[in-house]
């Protein structure tokens, strides 16, 4: 298994976990870029935005709502920015689909 976010999801590489389900799991971002910083992911391996398929829309909703309670619960209920990277083009760095989190600074559009 060489990717990394595979082998934080099977335990061989830890993180700071914060929530877990069957589906997905959440945990901080190693290089946080705000006060709060962290990553939504499925468990299973999606490398990019792209290789979502049509079956995966309750994966991409759950995804999406998981990163909209922990937000709250982490006390970003104010305002906060969730962000998706696809391919290099896109920043993307690890290839296995991951929704940003960032909260707790004041955010600016574009983000460059
Ligand atoms: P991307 O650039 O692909 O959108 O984001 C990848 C994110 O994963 C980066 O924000 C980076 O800091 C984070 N990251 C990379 N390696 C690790 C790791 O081993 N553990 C954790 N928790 N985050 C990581
Ligand atoms: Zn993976």
């Amino acid at each position: 298994m060489d990717c990394l976010f595979c082998k934080i999801v099977a335990g061989q590489i830890p993180a700071r976990k914060i929530y877990e389900d069957d589906q997905v799991i959440a945990f901080h971002d190693i290089g946080p870029q705000a006060p709060v910083h962290f990553l939504v992911i499925p468990k299973r391996h999606i490398a990019t935005l792209n290789d979502l398929g049509e079956d995966d829309r309750p994966l991409a909703g759950h995804i999406l709502f998981t990163a909209q309670r922990l937000a709250r619960e982490l006390g970003c209920e104010e305002g906060f920015r969730v962000a998706m990277n696809c391919n290099e083009l896109g920043g993307q760095t690890v290839y296995h689909i991951h929704m940003h989190v960032l909260g707790q600074r004041q955010m600016h559009w574009p983000p460059g």
